[in-house]
């Protein structure tokens, strides 16, 4: 198959957006650029579009996906009921990087919800990402637009690596700004739990609604034969092919035991801007240690990149957690398999 790239610069290129818009509505595949990571959109409705969508990726069947709509007015008929602690939360953050689960319709087929009888919905507010969606005039589920197990991407050249000759179109709209995925709240249960932490913090979803509990997958790898909340949960993800290590502790003592392994072969260290200076092993810097927007934004750009470099052995420094930086810290973990070191202070 010829991956068609569609490259926006302006509004005025939305037009160009046509072709994607009617191939999506006729089952094709398009990957679409979101405020997140890069979608591999396909008609949500339609279930052979969703196990397209599967094949390319080589996702697990049981990972569902999440369904992205432009307007409110789409929402209602996806979903059983919208209770009124959902509609609080979407008019606080849609559109926007918050992807609210509840139970599903009808319309929602098996294929889409991975098996599930709820459905993730999320309203992006990327301007081209709701273009494609209006134009397409079909709810669209999108995951990251990734080979499933690849770090997400942030920008079409990650997505061409992986999925060029797989999918129709490439709409190319320039890098993300998030650069992580929506955070993901279930309501489904009554009160509002957090299965995947992003751009939209449990800080600001208990400013509307109270209170947010955290799922313990977000913190810690989950045991085996504990069920996952969100099946996405259970999967290594995010991964670069080196082996990751995160290191908790001050600068100097990282500085020291990154130093003591610089004659194993492949090692990188990845760390906070303005630190890599003080290494005699070679480094990717991935945001200031105090701004956790720009490590979001830049963190699986700079997994990619290691790959990219031919990093063997990774040493990461440990974000700090606190609202975004807790989204950093879970796909860090996610990608490093859970494996940190606590360095002596
Ligand atoms: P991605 O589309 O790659 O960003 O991944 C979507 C994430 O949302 C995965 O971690 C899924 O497990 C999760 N997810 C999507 N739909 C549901 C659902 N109905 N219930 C629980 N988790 C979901
Ligand atoms: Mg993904």
């Amino acid at each position: 198959m010829e991956t068609k790239v569609i490259k926006i610069n302006s509004p005025a290129d939305y037009p160009l957006l046509d072709p994607a818009a009617a191939c999506l509505r006729s089952g094709g595949l398009a990957a679409i650029p979101t405020e997140t990571v890069y979608g591999l959109a396909g008609n949500a409705l339609d279930a052979d579009a969703s196990r397209k969508i599967y094949a390319a990726k080589g996702r697990p069947q049981d990972n569902p996906l999440i369904v992205h709509i432009s307007d409110f007015y789409q929402w209602a008929p996806l979903v059983q009921e919208i209770p009124a602690s959902a509609l609080t939360l979407a008019k606080a953050y849609w559109p926007g990087p918050m992807t609210i689960i509840l139970k599903k319709s009808a319309l929602i087929p098996d294929a889409t919800s991975g098996g599930l009888d709820t459905v993730a919905v999320r309203m992006p507010s990327d301007p081209i990402a709701r273009e494609v969606i209006t134009r397409s005039g079909v709810p669209l589920a999108a995951p990251s637009a990734n080979t499933s197990g690849r770090p997400s991407p942030t920008r079409a050249e990650h997505v061409y690596e992986d999925l060029n000759g797989k999918i129709d179109y490439i709409v190319d709209g320039g890098p993300c700004a998030v650069g992580v995925e929506s955070t993901v709240v279930t309501l489904v249960d009554g009160a509002p739990r957090i299965l995947r932490p992003g751009g939209i913090t449990p800080e600001m979803i208990r400013d509307v609604l109270g209170a947010c509990e955290v799922d313990p997958a977000v913190y810690e790898q989950l045991k085996e034969g504990v069920k996952a909340a969100s099946p996405g949960m259970k999967y290594r993800h995010y991964a670069p092919r080196a082996r990751v290590t995160v290191l908790s502790g001050p600068l100097d003592a990282y500085v020291r035991c990154v130093n003591a392994h610089a004659q194993e072969e492949g090692v990188y260290a990845l760390c906070f801007d303005r630190e890599g200076a003080k290494l005699s092993v070679p480094y990717i810097e991935y945001g200031a240690q105090a701004d956790s927007a720009a490590q979001a934004h830049q963190l699986f750009d700079a997994l990619r990149e290691l790959d990219e470099r031919g990093a063997r052995r990774v040493y990461a420094r440990m974000p700090s957690g606190e609202g975004v930086g807790l989204a950093v810290y879970n796909r860090l973990m996610r990608a490093a398999a859970f494996e940190v070191i606590e360095l002596e202070k």
